[in-house]
């Protein structure tokens, strides 16, 4: 990464298709090639993902060099996984990321030889039915068959789950489903009468049922509180309400969620029939109506005054005040209908009372059920605008193997990345990428941070991609100066996090011995941003201060004699054998290490991509025999550390 804009063009958005439903055959060897290029073929969709170090170029399509982190990743982005490999290996991988069972994508193990098939995840949501139809297609090629080992009960013959049923459907009386299905089952014919379900009972027409009103076997939706079912009924409650809220700024988070808790119930309904918390964008950023959303386990979304303006016709008490304040005569109940879709206000605009009274609520019913979960990149399945988020993600200089989880998590989750066209590349080089990808040409950055700050106040997800870490001579920095200077009120509401990466010294010295066991500082050499006297007075402090200095930025296209500059002022105030070292494009294929003094380094030696690690008068090197050098600097001012030890502790 350069601070510079070496040229000054800034790229087009390149948006990509989204990968998430494909899904990846993985294969760890060449014995489960066989099988993977016959899924293929019932799959033609699938990706083959391939374990680098143990198949050919043409053999995948994907390549990977950790088959957990792979898993794991894959999973974690949603895709259906179909490993060829022992099932306890998916299992490892996998077993640290297992959260939300409704959320999780088909997860297969198949047999090499493809004898077997085993739906290990997700076997409600397809991965029963992929298995079936996989064991199908294996068995024409093998004289043994292939097998499906199928281990949810009671779904064989329905093709459905009926105890799992979508997200936007909670089953009020799980305790019955047994013996429902028992009874289902028992009949000469699978049918199931149908009471007020609407359009979201997409679910159960997928299934194998016949739906008759005089079925003796029912399944019921509602909203209310307190239903109760048997064993001849199934009761789910939709997830419908569309719920408004307004609240005056830094409400305290319990009192609106006991607000709406009292409401509700005062109205014999039921909290799972939540469809999610809509409000205006002015509140984007309130963390009372995050902590209510969160609360209720479902997604808070927002609407633009203008948006909200265009409902007034249909608002129960459209406030004037209100309409000078944010542009719209009335947030709650313009939320509640601009969320359902109608104009219809079941409930209108209610004020709380006593530590309520800056509280308002309202609610509208969708006509079907709705999905209530926030990942920010699940197709904006609600309506509204999610809160936006930018993160700073930091790579580290190199490959996946020097990213924190928490970076990775950051990258996996986003629905957006921006930045650097290599940079994308290296973050997408080890795993699956769902997000859309936003690359840019070097060149200036404070465009790539503003288009992210854009993007994100559209309630998008989206990380700003950087190598190293983001806070040192890069973006994070940039991106709160342009917060800071530009009073943008969407920028403003934005949620930012910064997600800290291995910086290039680090990894140059961690490659080189320890350099930086004292005091050490960094110095960019860059003259873009920074006048290059002060550069100059920081180099000539830090040279009489001793400090270990590492150069970020030594040369560019165009700047070269700043390195040459920076040596002369070291050697006023350090030996020229001082120890020098130089780390190249550390942490990628062609990195290189190269140990010197400072009396030799030239400029020619560096490039952009090298980063220039100078010792203290006190830094020196330690060769092993066989020729492996090492620098360090020691960690106090003793001139030997043995001469302080015991002769026990030296024996
Ligand atoms: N945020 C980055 C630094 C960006 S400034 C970080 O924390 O590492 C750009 C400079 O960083 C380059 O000119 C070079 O001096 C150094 N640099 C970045 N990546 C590097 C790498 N992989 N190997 C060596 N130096 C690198």
């Amino acid at each position: 990464m350069s601070t510079e804009p070496e040229q000054a063009q800034s790229g087009a958005p390149q948006p990509q298709a989204d990968v998430r439903a494909r899904p990846a055959i993985v294969v760890l060897g060449s014995s489960g090639l066989w099988a993977a290029q016959r899924i293929k073929v019932l799959l033609p969709e699938a990706e083959i993902w391939g374990q680098r170090q143990r198949l050919g170029e043409e053999e995948a399509e994907r390549f990977f060099s950790d088959a957990l982190l792979t898993l794991k990743s894959l999973f974690q982005s949603g895709r259906p996984v179909i490993a060829v490999c022992a099932a306890g290996i998916v299992i490892r991988a996998l077993a640290t990321s297992l959260t939300d069972k409704s959320q999780e994508p088909p997860v297969l193990a198949v047999a090499e030889d493809g004898s077997s098939v085993v739906p290990l995840l997700g076997g409600h949501h397809g991965a029963n039915r992929l298995a079936q139809r996989l064991a199908e297609g294996l068995a024409l090629h093998r004289e043994a068959g292939s097998h499906a080992a199928i281990t949810t009960a009671g779904d064989l013959r329905l093709a459905v789950a009926l105890d799992e049923p979508p997200a936007c459907w909670t089953l009020a009386n799980p305790q019955d489903y047994k013996a429902f299905t028992a009874e289902l089952l028992s009949a000469p014919k699978l049918r199931l009468g149908l009471l007020g379900c609407g359009a979201g009972a997409d679910w159960l027409h997928a299934s194998s049922l016949a739906f008759e009103a005089s079925a003796p076997l029912r399944v019921t939706e509602t909203l209310a509180a307190g239903a109760q079912g048997s064993a001849q009924e199934l009761v789910y409650i939709g997830r419908r309400i569309c719920l408004g809220v307004g609240c005056e700024r830094n409400t305290e988070p319990q009192v609106l969620i006991d607000f709406v808790g009292a409401e509700l119930a005062g109205a014999g309904l039921d909290a799972h029939a939540l469809a999610g918390v809509f409000s205006i964008d002015l509140k984007a950023d309130e963390p009372a109506v995050h902590a209510l959303a969160q609360h209720f386990g479902v997604a808070a979304r927002f609407f633009s005054g203008a948006q909200l303006e265009t409902l007034s016709a249909y608002l129960r008490t459209p406030s004037e005040v209100v309409f000078a304040e944010t542009g719209c005569h009335g947030v709650a109940e313009g939320a509640a209908l601009a969320a359902s879709g109608t104009t219809q206000l079941q409930q209108a605009k209610i004020i709380g009372q006593g530590r309520a009274r800056g509280c308002t609520l309202a609610w509208s019913f969708a006509h079907q059920a709705r999905d209530p979960r926030n990942p920010l990149h699940d197709g904006f399945s609600l309506p509204g605008a999610a809160q936006g988020r930018l993160t700073l993600v930091g790579l580290g200089p190199g490959g996946q193997s020097w990213r924190s989880h928490a970076a990775q998590r950051a990258l996996d989750l986003a629905s957006d990345w921006v930045g650097f066209k290599m940079y994308l590349d290296i973050a997408a080089a080890d795993g699956p990428v769902s997000a859309e990808q936003h690359s840019f040409a070097i060149g200036e950055e404070a465009d790539r941070c503003r288009y992210a700050l854009d993007l994100a106040a559209q309630g998008r997800d989206v990380a700003l991609v950087c190598s190293g870490d983001p806070g040192i001579f890069a973006m994070s920095a940039l991106v709160l100066q342009l917060l800071d200077e530009a009073d943008n009120p969407a920028w403003r509401r934005i949620a930012f996090a910064f997600e800290p990466g291995i910086t290039a010294m680090q990894g140059a010295v961690a490659r080189s011995g320890a350099l930086m066991g004292h005091d050490f500082c960094a110095i960019s050499l860059s003259d873009l941003m920074t006048p290059w006297e002060q550069i100059e007075r920081r180099i000539a402090a830090a040279a009489v201060s001793d400090f270990v200095v590492s150069f970020y930025n030594p040369v560019s296209l165009r700047r070269r004699w700043q390195l040459e500059r920076a040596k002369e002022l070291l050697l006023k105030a350090r030996p020229a054998d001082t120890p020098v070292v130089l780390g190249h494009s550390i942490g990628r294929p062609e990195e290189r290490i190269q140990h010197l003094t400072l009396r030799e380094l030239e400029v020619e030696m560096v490039d952009m991509l090298t980063v220039v690690c100078v010792g203290a008068a006190s830094s020196r090197q330690v060769v092993q025999p066989s020729g492996q050098t090492w620098a360090y600097t020691p960690r106090g001012y003793k001139p030997r550390l043995t001469d302080d030890l015991s002769p026990e502790e030296t024996a």
